[in-house]
């Protein structure tokens, strides 16, 4: 592999410079890597820096030089759902976050005279620096100011997502059951979400016994073999039905028997990335005679400058332990680190920047 130094455009008015300390590895970035997403190569990926601010645009007041910002997904601000706070579910979130360049098509990176796509996620962070929006930018607050930043990265993306998913967009109540299929880095902070709310019992299913031992530690009172009957077991524990499912597997064979546990009222919520072509199928009278809901869920519903702040206290405060599940490599490591991931040794792999 050949390393080359890429130019990064100024700030423009709207942007925020950031000097990346460290960044988490996601489901996501592989994808692209992949190519199961139409997101030009060639692109410098990552989605979940964080840093210190190195220069602001004119526009940009919330954050200085010198700040502790945390990065997460970018928005256009300017859409009904962005209007109503709902930026994950941003009308242009595809041009602000997987085209490999700015909304009006213009290049941030460039090695030599030619362009590099960048710009994921409105920050593409496997690098030193990164160039973001006043949007997506949030700031650290002084009480975190003890956490390092490599450690508070991953928020901005899988951890908000599993998080926001049961506190925001499913709303868990205290004293309801939940089944969480899948105990990755978003399913294992839904288990830690779920302990926040209350809910009870808190049921974990994953393929991977490391995954079960640390979803029983961080909260869950059941942890199921995937391949071990689940569901039969599930409708054992919880003979009412569930309150709350969350899919973070993209399954539909583990999306629609987890529809069939739910109890009346019972939400099915669903984060998994799934083959786009995929359908489900759900009876129509269990769906409408039990007032039943399945919700699509992106990004855990979060506003960035709400949750992220809230998350960081519940952290402070012991209460999302998320530490738990990284492993820190050092950037030059980044095909091991991924690699960790991949493999399943590490839940939330996080590179350094030197
Ligand atoms: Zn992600
Ligand atoms: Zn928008």
């Amino acid at each position: 592999m050949t390393l080359e130094t890429l130019r990064l455009d100024d700030p423009r008015d709207d942007e925020v410079l950031v000097r990346i300390v460290g960044s988490g590895i996601c489901h996501t970035d592989l994808a692209v890597r992949d190519q199961q997403l139409p997101t030009p190569m060639p692109v410098v990926l990552g989605h979940e820096g964080a840093g210190i601010v190195e220069a602001v645009g004119a526009d940009v007041t919330h954050v200085k030089p010198g700040d502790r910002v945390l990065m997460s997904f970018n928005s256009c601000g300017t859409c009904p759902c962005c209007h109503d706070h709902a930026p994950t579910y941003c009308y242009n979130f595809f041009p602000h976050n997987f085209a490999g360049a700015r909304a009006d098509g213009s290049f941030t990176l460039h090695a030599g005279e030619e362009p590099v796509h960048g710009n994921f996620f409105g920050q593409s962070s496997f690098a030193t620096y990164a160039l973001a929006t006043a949007r997506n930018v949030v700031r650290v607050p002084d009480s975190a100011g003890a956490v390092p930043l490599e450690r508070l990265a991953p928020l901005g993306c899988g951890m908000m997502t599993g998080a926001g998913a049961v506190l925001r967009s499913m709303k868990v109540q205290a004293g309801m059951p939940i089944a969480i299929f899948g105990a990755g880095a978003v399913g294992l902070a839904a288990v830690m979400a779920a302990k926040i709310a209350g809910a009870d019992p808190i049921i974990a299913v994953d393929l991977h016994e490391n995954r079960r031992a640390l979803a029983l530690e961080l909260g869950a009172t059941h942890a199921l073999d995937g391949r071990d009957d689940p569901f039969g077991k599930i409708a054992a524990l919880c003979p009412q039905g569930l309150a709350y499912a969350f899919d973070n597997t993209g399954l539909g064979s583990i999306i629609e028997s987890a529809f069939n546990l739910l109890a009346p009222r019972g939400v099915l919520g669903i984060v998994g990335a799934s083959d786009p072509t995929a359908m489900l199928t759900f009876n129509e009278t269990a769906f409408m005679g039990g007032g039943r809901t399945v919700k699509g869920i992106l990004g855990g519903d979060s506003d960035l400058f709400g949750f992220l702040p809230e998350l960081i206290e519940h952290h402070l405060a012991g209460r999302f332990p998320y530490d738990r599940l990284i492993g820190v490599f050092p950037f030059e490591q980044i095909n091991e680190a991924i690699e960790a991931g991949e493999s399943g040794a590490v839940v939330k792999p996080v590179v350094v920047m030197g």
